[in-house]
């Protein structure tokens, strides 16, 4: 049976504003994320194991426990993350929707993973054993502890759905061993890669071991104290350059800076350093107004997988790693926990929706690594067979030598339903909107309600209450930031202001609450700031960044010599409709004028799709900016 109390989410903080749901509370029942759910379940968690049963991934854990691992390790020598986060994925799954099927090949996993563990509680299937580098030898590029972090994740996620079985087990002997290595009484030193720092915490809560959330303090102080060895990108890269509670923004790798805040705010959390938590609200206010392209991706360069600076955001350039976007995702799920403030529910809602679903193509057997803004050539069409590198942004790709995305897509789509409401003694607050059903114990008493609704398409939101309490209930509801106030609820709200409305009463069975939306697509200008975007705008519909793909433009004709005219904007479909005009210069001309822009030679209407639709046509070009028509109409 299990354990009630130790159920949750992938955030269990001890103090928080509101209560996060588990599994168990909060479940998809339909719409776009019961379609991604369905599409994990069925398609991405088998691509994922097969691939890396394919290529030797999981057979370094067989290697290793049989001895024979010298000179035939498989991969780069991070891919033990690979495995514990689809580990992860599979424990979220189990939870969400028990299968037989899963659950054997879920235990074989754990049990492959197990016996790799060595006598000391070590386990890494690329350093320490004869004929590999030692033990901690490389913690700048090596990533054991980055490693480790991951299958402490996995751990969690296991006791969180209920299980404490052999995975926890193997985290905890893992934990000990690394609290020995490197806590108060062991090396001062940190991993090049942040994310054991949040892990940490979470076994930490998850299992009441204080030494692991001591041991995770340890690892965010001594960040930025230069206990890394010089980086040809500079210390910034992997956040050395200064200490965590001095930094002003996000800065460095990406994914690195966001899991390191999120550790940092994990340990601010557990610990109640003030200072601490709002340094990292600073850096996440910082980061969100000056480094964060309007799909809520993160990253604009390549060669370091980087921050750039401030308003440095080149569509065609876009990096947005779509484990950044996931990253970003959990700093704000833990922001919004620590402050109740809307704004982070605003960011998670752009992010999941614009960023984190581009990834998986429509049959979940291809990914996005980056997630460019603008797509200026064809993509080749990938070999299904092969790996492929990272960058690439052309088409989805089936698996990577740096292969972290598709299963960071898996762990979150099995999750993310954990993301959309959270409790309080005596209500329900509504984050993200959707269709599921939330079946929980207040103080209050006993509340289920079934949210109901096509959100992100049009239409409006109903909330019907199933079962409540005969006392007074607070369900409150978020005012999205793109809906600029316009959002209407179907009776007065008690209190309403621009990010928040609340609906307190005595809810009766079969009583519902709506919240409708405004269904207009509309342009969005960036600010002037923002160089390479300057002289366009983008159109959005709801939450949903569109887009422009050739497939929707007139044969012959490319996104990368058209203007388009914002007046022109219609509701269309999932998307909208607009006219845009090509510009057709001699194609040997000198690009520079002695006039600003050049004249439109023909016009056509053409539609836009969801951004995170694009590129499940074959081989295409697209754009998220559209260059403002200049003298027309
Ligand atoms: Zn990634």
């Amino acid at each position: 049976m299990m354990s009630s109390a130790k159920q949750g989410g992938p955030v269990q903080p001890s103090v928080s504003v509101w209560r996060p749901l588990s599994g168990d509370e909060i479940k998809v029942t339909g719409g776009i994320w019961a379609q991604k759910q369905q599409l994990n379940a069925g398609a991405i968690l088998r691509h994922c194991e097969s691939w890396m049963e394919r290529i030797g991934w999981t057979g370094n854990f067989d290697r290793a426990a049989a001895g024979t691992i010298d000179g035939a390790h498989a991969g780069i020598e991070f891919v033990d993350s690979e495995v514990y986060k689809l580990l992860e994925a599979m424990a979220w799954e189990l939870g969400r929707a028990y299968s037989a099927d899963l659950d054997h090949r879920f235990r074989a996993l754990v049990d492959r993973v197990a016996a790799a563990q060595e006598a000391d509680g070590y386990l890494h299937t690329s350093f320490g054993r004869p004929g590999q580098r030692p033990r901690y030898s490389d913690l700048e590029s090596g990533h054991e502890l980055y490693c480790f972090g991951h299958l402490f994740q996995a751990a969690v996620a296991r006791l969180r759905t209920g299980h404490d079985d052999r995975l926890p087990q193997v985290a905890r002997r893992l934990a000990d061993h690394v609290s020995d290595q490197f806590g108060p009484a062991g090396r001062v030193a940190v991993c090049g890669h942040p994310e054991i720092e949040m892990a940490l915490v979470e076994l930490a809560r998850a299992t009441g071991e204080q030494r692991y959330l001591e041991l995770a303090r340890l690892f965010v102080e001594r960040r930025g104290t230069g206990t890394l060895a010089a980086h040809s990108f500079g210390q910034e890269y992997f956040q050395d350059d200064i200490p965590v509670r001095e930094a002003t923004t996000l800065r460095g790798h990406a994914v690195r800076a966001l899991y390191l805040a999120c550790g940092a705010l994990d340990v601010a959390t557990e610990t109640g350093d003030d200072e601490l938590s709002a340094a990292v609200r600073r850096q996440w206010a910082s980061g969100v107004s000056r480094r964060t392209y309007i799909t809520g991706g993160v990253g604009s360069h390549h060669q370091d997988e980087a921050y750039g600076d401030d308003f440095e955001l080149p569509a065609d350039r876009a990096y947005a790693e779509t484990c950044a976007g996931i990253a970003s995702v959990m700093l704000s799920w833990r922001l919004l926990l620590a402050t109740g403030e809307d704004k982070y529910a605003d960011l998670i809602e752009r992010t999941l929706l614009n960023n984190v679903l581009a990834s998986p193509r429509v049959d979940g057997r291809a990914f996005y690594y980056t997630n460019t803004l603008h797509q200026r050539t064809p993509g080749l069409v990938p070999d299904e067979d092969q790996l492929v590198h990272r960058a690439e942004s052309g088409l989805r790709a089936p698996w990577f030598e740096v292969s972290c995305c598709p299963t960071n897509v898996s762990r979150t789509l099995a999750s993310v339903s954990l993301y959309f409401a959270t409790a309080s003694d005596d209500g329900i607050q509504l984050h993200q909107y959707g269709d599921y059903r939330i079946s929980t114990e207040l103080a209050a008493g006993a509340v289920v309600l079934q949210v109901s609704s096509d959100y992100p398409a049009g239409g409006p939101v109903s909330v019907t209450v199933i079962d409540a309490p005969g006392r007074e209930l607070t369900l409150r509801f978020r005012m999205p930031a793109w809906a600029r106030g316009r959002a209407t609820l179907s009776e007065p709200p008690t209190v309403k202001t621009a990010r928040f409305a609340e609906v307190r009463r005595v809810f009766r069975p079969g009583e519902t609450v709506t919240v409708t939306f405004p269904d207009e697509a509309r342009a969005t200008y960036p600010d002037p700031r923002i160089d390479a975007a300057r002289g366009t705008f983008a159109v959005e519909r709801g939450p949903l960044v569109l887009a422009l793909e050739s497939p929707d433009l007139p044969s012959a004709w490319s996104v990368n010599e058209i203007s388009a005219d914002p007046h022109s904007i219609a509701v269309e479909g999932g998307g909208a409709a607009i006219d845009v005009y090509r510009h057709k210069p001699s194609e040997e001309e000198w690009p520079y004028y002695d006039g600003p822009g050049t004249g439109a030679s023909e016009r056509a209407r053409a539609r836009l799709i969801p951004y995170h639709q694009w590129a499940n046509r074959g081989p295409s070009t697209m754009r998220a900016w559209l260059p403002l028509v200049q003298g027309n109409g």
